[in-house]
């Protein structure tokens, strides 16, 4: 992700302090070289560095002698509450929703920024939270960018207001401005009336980008949002731009003023420095980061959990966040009752699998837990496909055989192999894990105290 590296060097810096007991000035300006060094090398722009490790420097110099905590806990802690403030807390908030429907949501930013793909996730997750929400294409210059929002829709299963087909048949990359026939500002301003016939209650604009900030992509933005008046205009950032992010970010909050920042390709290998920048450059609150190209990778975002995150210090509240919304609780429960019986049979395993699943990806769902950072390797190393192969698996099996795995004798685990295209081996190790699992559970409803390991996982 993108802030791996940025990661790894902060808890170097870190590891130099703890075997300290009293911290020196030396040891301290040690440390904040460490941190500036690791910072700069993240494409963090100079300004927000420098203000960013003189705070660092001063606290830390005057910090009270905690009992709780050793010296190098207390710069850490430092280090967490002031990453915490670039990231923009104390102006983050939610989404503005209008007081009188629709909420019109305009997002700007340059090509390839990630409107588009943002324009589905945002649809969806509003969908998934009890919105009516409608997406416009109001990019009338790239051609293609009307269907791909109608793709993105679809899928999202979200209603795409579009001009007229046919108003942008150019074939060449970038048609230039004048020579686009449908016009973006009327398709906006239609669609508002068209969500207040039907009865959208949010409408989200996706509008044209360049490749580099110019005059007529701003003016066209601006016109945009003058004809509907947005009640948020979310400025899309690549947070794998590096240094450029600060110049962007600084024209498009002149030119359109926009309301709240969204991060997006923070799953990428890039060093993240735009994302360090952003919201201190501009004192735009960060309102969602975009973690992927799958309609899910998607999170609100909250300035105290993303430092955590960075820190290494895991991010359990949003982990928590996304279980709570995907599980059934009803279901949750049964699945334990069953669990402590003894009867809870691969038919049981297959709906929890498939309900962690809805969670997002296991990388980012794992990631999230403290201390993973140390476990990059073996994470990397994990293969999401293996987590397909299981669910075949168990789909080639009989009702009879995932209530009795015991019945699968060897012509059985040919014929599982054979029907989800994998080998016996692999229907071998999936009995063998689960049947340690429920062995497991059996003695931890017995009432052992033995710690559970990690049985079951692929
Ligand atoms: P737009 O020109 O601003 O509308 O940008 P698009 O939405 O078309 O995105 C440009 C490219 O970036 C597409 O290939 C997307 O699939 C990809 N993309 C968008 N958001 C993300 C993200 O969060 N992570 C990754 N890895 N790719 C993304």
């Amino acid at each position: 992700a993108a802030f791996t590296s940025l990661t790894d060097r902060l808890s170097q810096a870190f590891k130099h302090l703890r075997s300290k007991g009293k911290l020196s000035e030396s040891d301290i300006d040690g440390t904040i070289r460490e941190i500036r060094r690791a910072l700069l090398d993240a494409d963090v722009s100079l300004d927000v560095v420098r203000s960013f490790t003189s705070r660092i420097r001063e606290r830390a110099l005057g910090a009270e002698v905690s009992q709780a905590l050793n010296p190098a806990q207390q710069v850490v802690s430092i280090v967490n509450e002031e990453l915490t403030k670039i990231l923009g807390a104390g102006v983050d908030r939610p989404l503005n929703f209008a007081k009188k429907p629709p909420t019109v949501i305009m997002l700007a930013g340059l090509q390839g920024a990630g409107k588009t793909t943002l324009a589905g996730k945002l649809g969806y997750w509003l969908r998934d939270t009890g919105h009516t929400p409608l997406l416009v294409a109001a990019d009338l210059q790239r051609p293609n960018a009307v269907t791909q929002l109608q793709v993105v829709g679809a899928r999202a299963e979200v209603p795409v207001f579009a001009p007229e087909p046919g108003v942008q048949a150019e074939s060449s990359d970038v048609v230039e401005p004048g020579k686009a026939t449908g016009d973006p500002v009327k398709v906006a301003r239609d669609s508002i009336a068209f969500a207040q016939d039907k009865l959208y209650d949010t409408v989200i604009i996706d509008t044209a980008g360049r490749l580099g900030v110019d005059q007529e992509l701003m003016q066209q933005a601006q016109n945009i949002r003058n004809a509907v008046n947005p009640n948020e205009i979310l400025f899309v950032i690549d947070a794998m731009i590096g240094q450029d992010a600060v110049q962007t970010a600084k024209a498009f909050d002149e030119g359109v003023d926009f309301t709240g920042v969204v991060l997006s390709k923070l799953d990428g290998d890039a060093r993240g420095g735009a994302a360090l920048s952003v919201a201190s450059v501009t004192g735009k609150p960060i309102l969602f980061a975009s973690t992927g190209e799958g309609l899910k990778d998607f999170e609100v975002f909250h300035p105290d959990r993303m430092a955590s995150r960075i820190l290494d210090m895991g991010d359990v509240l949003t982990l928590i966040e996304q279980a709570q919304r995907t599980f059934d609780e009803q279901e949750a429960r049964e699945a334990a009752a069953k669990m402590q019986e003894g009867s809870f049979g691969l038919d049981d395993f297959l709906s929890q699998l498939q309900q962690v699943r809805k969670l997002g990806s296991m990388k980012s769902l794992l990631g999230m837990i403290p201390g993973m950072a140390q476990h990059r390797k073996e994470l990397e190393q994990f293969d999401e496909h293996e987590v397909d192969r299981t669910e075949a698996i168990i789909h080639s099996m009989t009702p009879q055989e995932r209530r009795e795995p015991n019945i699968i004798n060897g012509s059985r685990r040919a014929r599982i192999a054979y029907g989800s295209g994998t080998t016996v081996s692999a229907v071998n190790g999936l009995l063998q894990r689960f049947e340690q699992a429920a062995k497991m559970m059996k003695r931890m409803s017995n009432g052992s105290r033995s710690m559970p390991g990690m049985a079951g996982m692929p």
